[in-house]
């Protein structure tokens, strides 16, 4: 990770539960939880992903449970180049470094 890597300044929630990271080069980022869970860079999770999903029943109801909102419950930095996360439910073993969350897909941010 070279000196350019910008890094965050400052984190916030906003009203609608997203992490909005303002990064150091000025840029702000705004993430929902849910795409952070799904993003979770750990060996499990991504193991999870990698397996298909074909032993699941082709019978399986779709759309009759709602989904609860993931929320963002902290985060903990690790040394000086990465945050884990906690989540209202899911995995919290993820390591973010401050390149992978820069890299994700951000949100929209009306201005
Ligand atoms: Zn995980």
């Amino acid at each position: 990770m070279s000196d350019l890597t910008p890094v965050p300044k400052g984190l916030e929630r906003t009203s609608e539960g997203h992490l909005l990271i303002r990064w150091s080069d000025g840029h702000s980022q705004m993430l929902p939880p849910k795409m952070l869970l799904d993003a979770c860079p750990c060996a499990t999770c991504r193991e999870k992903k990698e397996t298909p999903t074909a032993t699941e029943s082709p019978l399986k109801i779709v759309g009759s449970v709602r989904p609860e909102p993931v929320s963002v419950m902290s985060m903990t930095p690790v040394g000086n180049y990465a945050y884990t996360i906690s989540f209202s439910k899911g995995c919290n073993k993820g390591i973010y470094t401050f390149e992978y969350l820069r890299d994700l897909e951000e949100e929209s941010v009306e201005t």
